[in-house]
């Protein structure tokens, strides 16, 4: 029986698990299935490189829990984003690629090859491994988040601002993504708030400036956000202005888009122990590649990407990774 260090999903308790003796040997194995798991798919199915990809807990990715999709090239009309997800995994599977369900909940980098264990059950020993398993954006808990997701609330301004032209949102966030995204919505936007719970923006301070000259972004330093309301959709936020203080009051504010800019958490924990992150989890690469600090394991999208999160940005990484490995593994033989 194999040992292995395994962490729960939210990576707080590590306890040794042990595997199946039985050990499947590939040369390829492939984490995760967003844009970027399915092309690495794809490019390594066609190099031959026989890739086994595991799905993880959310096949698809993220992109399965947003509606249309209208910035991927390609799709002129737009598509929505499982159709996508399963348009690459059809491509994936069409070359070769053996994607199945599980969710990788341990590794061991610590061989010559890689040994991944599946659903604390299963052992895959691979000669490559790509890691794909994306990040996770960051909710505030409220229930509201849940009843108007897709229809109101969003976390990705890039991809959902567009239905709110001429309409009025609020961003929550006081960071860098906030600043951005506010200033994205603002070209597409009647009305911005940036809910910001402290009494400054932590941004840089060329984006705060750029963020407050604008003329249609109104930041409300010292807010938290209680509640969402609306029949269909989002028809406002119940905000509390300087909470647990004598002044404390609520304000209510009308919006049709509320978009969560908290940070996001890379899904990278299973690998602390081997690879090295930044301080928020992303997995470090050698830029311009894909390659990490371990042999023969790549990473690629937004689990070493906190700067672009695009699912085209995802899928070009996801290539990169694809190439990286075949040409490790044909330096490896020679
Ligand atoms: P950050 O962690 O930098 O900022 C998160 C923001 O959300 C903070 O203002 C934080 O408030 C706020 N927040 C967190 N939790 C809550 C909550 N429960 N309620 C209300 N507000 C909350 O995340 P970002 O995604 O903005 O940035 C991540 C990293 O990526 C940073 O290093 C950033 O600089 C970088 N980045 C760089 C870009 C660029 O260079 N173009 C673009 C985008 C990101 P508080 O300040 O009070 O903690």
């Amino acid at each position: 029986m194999e040992l292995f260090k395994s962490m729960d999903t939210s990576g707080e308790e590590a306890k040794e698990v042990q595997a199946n003796t039985d050990v499947e040997k590939v040369k390829c194995l492939i984490i995760g299935s967003g844009p970027a798991g399915y092309t690495a798919a794809i490019y390594a199915a066609r190099a031959n490189l026989n890739p086994v990809l595991y799905e993880g807990l959310q096949p698809g990715g993220q992109l399965t829990t947003t509606t249309e999709v209208e910035n991927y090239p390609g799709y002129p009309e737009g598509v929505t984003g499982p159709v996508m997800m399963e348009d690459l995994k059809k491509q994936a599977v069409r070359f070769g690629t053996d994607a199945r369900w599980g969710l990788a909940t341990s590794v061991s980098f610590s061989g010559e090859n890689h040994k991944v264990l599946i659903d604390n059950k299963v052992t895959i020993e691979a000669e490559s491994v790509i890691i794909a398993t994306g990040a996770t954006a960051k909710y505030l808990g409220l229930d509201a988040e849940k009843k108007y997701a897709g229809s109101g609330v969003s976390a990705c301004a890039t991809c959902d601002g567009f239905f709110y032209k001429g309409k009025d949102v609020a961003v929550v966030g006081g960071g860098d993504t906030a600043a951005e995204e506010a200033l994205y919505l603002a070209g597409l936007c009647r009305k911005v708030y940036v809910i910001v719970r402290k009494d400054f923006m932590r941004a840089s301070k060329v984006m705060i400036e750029r963020v407050e000259n604008t003329d249609n972004v109104e930041v409300l330093y010292e807010h938290n956000t209680k509640d969402l309301f609306g029949g269909n959709g989002v028809e406002g936020a119940i905000l509390i202005h300087k909470m647990g203080t004598p002044e404390e009051k609520e304000v209510r504010i009308s919006i049709d888009g509320f978009f969560l800019a908290i940070g996001h958490t890379p899904n990278s924990q299973i690998f602390s122990e081997y690879l090295e992150t930044d301080e928020v989890g992303y997995i470090q690469t050698e830029a311009p590649s894909s390659i990490t600090n371990v042999k023969g394991v790549f990473a690629c999208g937004d689990v070493m990407d906190p700067h672009y999160r695009q699912a085209v940005t995802a899928a070009g990484s996801g290539c990169k990774a694809a190439i990286d490995a075949e040409r490790y593994l044909g330096e490896k033989k020679r």
